[in-house]
């Protein structure tokens, strides 16, 4: 057990977490990295699962939670090494189910946004596998808030898309980034930086002004937390004069132009 794995003491009339029955599959989303942002039930599932299956972009203090004898399995997709097919995925979930483990699929952010976690809820589904969904703060706007940048204001817009710069295999390459700015709305991007270019070429084509606002937060709640605020004429520049690379959320919209001064006011970002 560690600092962490106590769910506080809640008040009476608290609704009780449910069991975590044998043969049953938990998709449960992990929040943007710091452990503190998970939801109590995260943490419930985390305490309870005999087995966690988890993505590469989980923070290792969110695993320090799991139960001392759980077994931990990585089915990351990252750092150049094989990293298993989608399908190999939902048969290892489907497989550990019947052999009657608790297991908890653990995925970054909100396991239902740009995360497949609706594929693996569909093949659970068709295996008649029961299964639970836990949603957690999605990356783009956890990752924005704790920027200091709000995704909505009533004077800048009255809505927002969540839009990722990369498409499945077998879709179109390119999303209509200019129909997509056309809108006037802000974007908030996901797996977007190795297509930055793409996307602002889009926005410039559609008539978005040089000045427009763009904000990119990097490793978002991480110990390398980076922000870098420039503009859509000037964003590609300062992307590669930082440095900066995935996993980071790129806002293009007057909201982007926020965060500077709400930041600066803040008590304290999380971290
Ligand atoms: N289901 C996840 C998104 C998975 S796609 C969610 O709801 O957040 C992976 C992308 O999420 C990354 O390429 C990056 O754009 C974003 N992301 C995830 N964690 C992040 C973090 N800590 N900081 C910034 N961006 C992050």
């Amino acid at each position: 057990m560690n600092q962490y794995a106590t769910i506080p003491t809640l008040p009476g009339g608290f609704p009780s977490f449910p069991d975590f029955a044998p043969g049953e599959v938990w998709l449960v989303g992990a929040g943007p990295g710091d452990p503190r942002l998970l939801t109590l039930m995260a943490l419930h599932a985390l305490r309870s699962a005999d087995t966690i299956v988890h993505d590469a972009l989980i923070d290792p203090r969110v695993l320090e939670l799991v139960r001392p004898n759980a077994t931990i399995r990585s089915v990351g997709k990252r750092g150049g090494k094989p990293s298993p097919q989608q399908s190999e995925i939902t048969e290892q979930l489907i497989a550990f189910a019947r052999a009657g483990r608790k297991v908890l699929r653990l995925k970054g952010g909100d396991p239902f946004v740009f995360g497949r976690g609706g594929e693996e809820a569909d093949a659970l589904a068709e295996a008649s596998i029961p299964f639970r969904i836990v949603p957690g703060l999605t990356a783009g706007l956890s990752g924005a808030a704790l920027a200091g940048i709000p995704a909505t204001t009533r004077s800048t817009n009255h809505a927002v898309i969540l839009a990722t710069g990369y498409r499945a295999e077998g879709h179109p390459d390119e999303e209509d980034w200019e129909a997509i700015a056309k809108t006037g709305q802000p974007v908030i991007l996901y797996m977007a930086m190795s297509r930055l270019e793409t996307i602002v070429a889009g926005f410039m084509r559609a008539g978005a002004g040089p000045d427009l606002p763009v904000a990119i937060v990097a490793s978002a709640t991480l110990a390398d937390e980076e922000i870098v605020e420039t503009t859509l004429s000037a964003a590609l520049r300062d992307v590669r004069a930082h440095d900066l690379s995935a996993p980071a959320i790129v806002v293009i919209g007057e909201i982007a132009g926020l965060g500077n001064k709400l930041r600066t006011a803040m008590a304290g970002a999380v971290p």
